[in-house]
């Protein structure tokens, strides 16, 4: 047998480096975009772009992680996924050792500030589970690796493998697939999702008990998955409409408390089954559903308020907030000089920023028209559902079509990327 040299070794990752960064990028629950960088130096692998993602630490601060899977050899065959049993895509599976050495040469050649690992399952949930925690493992324990790690978590896994994992990656994700349980029979019926949900209620316990202890003063206790839990739901290989996506993404907030729900829009896959749709859902749908995720977040919205029965799909044309304003005109107009925090959050045009500078300024005196932009109010979009002290609704306003036809913007379904989707909505 003859020993592989460095450069056999080197190619080795490489090629495995492209086909399981590339079989990771479909996994959406780290926000992602691609990222180039030479390596003049002749170091171990190249990016290239490969596997680079950005991600958000709980801090705000962004991170560039290395996105792979630990191999894409499956033995489920969810029919949606490019790695499922049946396909003939490229296959390789990393060693522990080589994804440890991966993310840590990256780390020193300053590529990466992290890693986001996910797998294919290998024999059964645990000996999987027991693989991805071991990278963790070695990269905290022999590598002394302080970067950030995020572990897809492998439902059906033991809460023992589970719990150990959170001890030490900073986030932990599983995914819920798919938007109901119907969907998830169809689609991926060995995928159960009371073992999806199992694995996300072990995670809420451990962290629970991790914050009690924490609380108590037991400073020795250890971190346990500190930027909490996530998931990903695909969007778009099945007809379920936006309204029962978001009643799950509700019941998965309140009952797991999950940090984020990610969507992601279905991409058509080779040789795909005949029950799935031969194209993606446009992807202002997916921008759409993050609008609609953070009104549930963080204004004080319902699911059941942003769709209904007769439209249970969000408006692509317009963001939710303003689709439910103008269903709702009889609420308006609003006098920023005395609504409350809540009603000021429900008006187009006024960010969570907004409100809080409404409030303070009022304090002192009261608002009036000119004051709007300075208060980093979309005036175009909230002045026709407010008053000020200077300007009262001009009279039915509120019930002309031509609101509609104003407020809609010109250009319809362009390119948006998730951060367009989280920043500064109003
Ligand atoms: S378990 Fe994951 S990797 Fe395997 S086929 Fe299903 S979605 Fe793909």
């Amino acid at each position: 047998m003859v020993a592989r040299t460095d450069t056999t070794l080197k190619k080795s990752l490489t090629e495995k480096l492209a086909i399981l960064a590339d079989a990771a990028k479909y996994d959406a629950s780290c926000a992602s975009s691609g990222a180039t960088r030479a390596n003049n130096a002749g170091g171990l692998g190249s990016t290239e772009g490969m596997g680079i993602c950005h991600s958000y630490t709980p801090d705000g601060r962004c991170v560039s992680l290395l996105k792979i899977l630990l191999t894409n050899h499956c033995v489920y065959d969810c029919r949606y996924c490019v790695n499922r049993s049946s396909s003939d895509t490229p296959r390789a599976r990393f060693t522990v050792d080589e994804v440890v050495t991966l993310t840590m040469e990256f780390y020193r050649r300053n590529y990466i500030e992290g890693l986001f690992l996910s797998s294919g399952i290998i024999r059964d949930s645990d000996y999987t589970m027991e693989q991805v925690t071991s990278v963790a493992k070695t990269l905290r324990e022999r590598e002394n690796f302080k970067g950030y790690i995020h572990l897809k978590t492998i439902p059906g896994a033991s809460h023992e493998l589970v719990t150990r994992a959170g001890l030490y990656a900073d986030r932990l994700s599983v995914n819920i697939e798919l938007p109901t349980l119907g969907d998830l029979e169809r689609l991926a019926p060995e995928k159960k999702r009371d073992e999806i949900e199992g694995a996300m209620q072990s995670i809420k316990i451990r962290r629970d008990e991790n914050k009690n202890d924490l609380a108590k003063g037991l400073s020795s206790t250890p971190a346990f998955a500190p930027a909490g839990q996530s998931t990903q739901m695909i969007i778009g290989a099945t007809g379920t409409a936006d309204r029962e996506i978001l009643a799950t993404t509700t019941h998965l907030y309140k009952t797991h408390r999950l940090r984020r729900v990610y969507y992601s829009a279905f991409s058509p896959i080779p040789h795909a089954d005949s029950r799935l749709p031969g194209q993606s859902p446009p992807l202002v749908r997916e921008h759409r559903l993050y609008q609609a995720d953070w009104l549930l977040r963080f204004y004080g919205f319902e699911a059941t308020e942003l769709t209904s029965d007769q439209s249970p799909n969000l408006d692509l044309d317009i963001d939710p907030k303003l689709a439910w304003a103008l269903r709702n005109r009889g609420q308006f107009p609003i006098d920023v000089n005395l609504a409350s925090r809540e009603l000021l959050l429900r008006v187009p045009g006024i960010g969570e920023r907004g409100v809080k500078r409404i409030l303070q300024t009022r304090r002192y005196h009261a608002i009036r028209d000119e004051d709007l932009a300075g208060l980093g109010i979309v005036v175009k979009k909230a002045r026709a559902f407010i008053t000020t002290v200077d300007r009262v609704c001009e009279p039915l306003s509120l019930d002309s079509d031509s609101l509609v036809r104003r407020l809609r913007p010109k250009q319809k379904h362009s390119q948006l990327s998730l951060f367009d989707a989280v920043e500064g909505f109003a």
